[in-house]
């Protein structure tokens, strides 16, 4: 059975200081060797997640 793993992180936007907390979810994939794979789950109101990234709604950046 692979492994599961589910963490909070808080960034911060550089540009207009929004605070996002992000959920990540990272698995041991023995499929692929031994990557691990980072998955961005949810993040706070304000923020979007778009093609693996964060961005900030405020600013329309990416902010990671
Ligand atoms: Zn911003």
């Amino acid at each position: 059975m692979a492994k599961r793993e589910k963490y909070q992180s808080t960034i911060r936007c550089l540009k207009c200081g929004a605070i996002c907390t992000a959920t990540y979810s990272e698995n041991e994939n023995p499929v692929f060797g031994n990557g691990v794979e980072k998955k961005i789950e949810s993040v706070s109101h304000g923020f979007r997640i778009e093609l693996e990234r964060i961005i900030c709604g405020n600013c329309n950046l990416p902010i990671q």
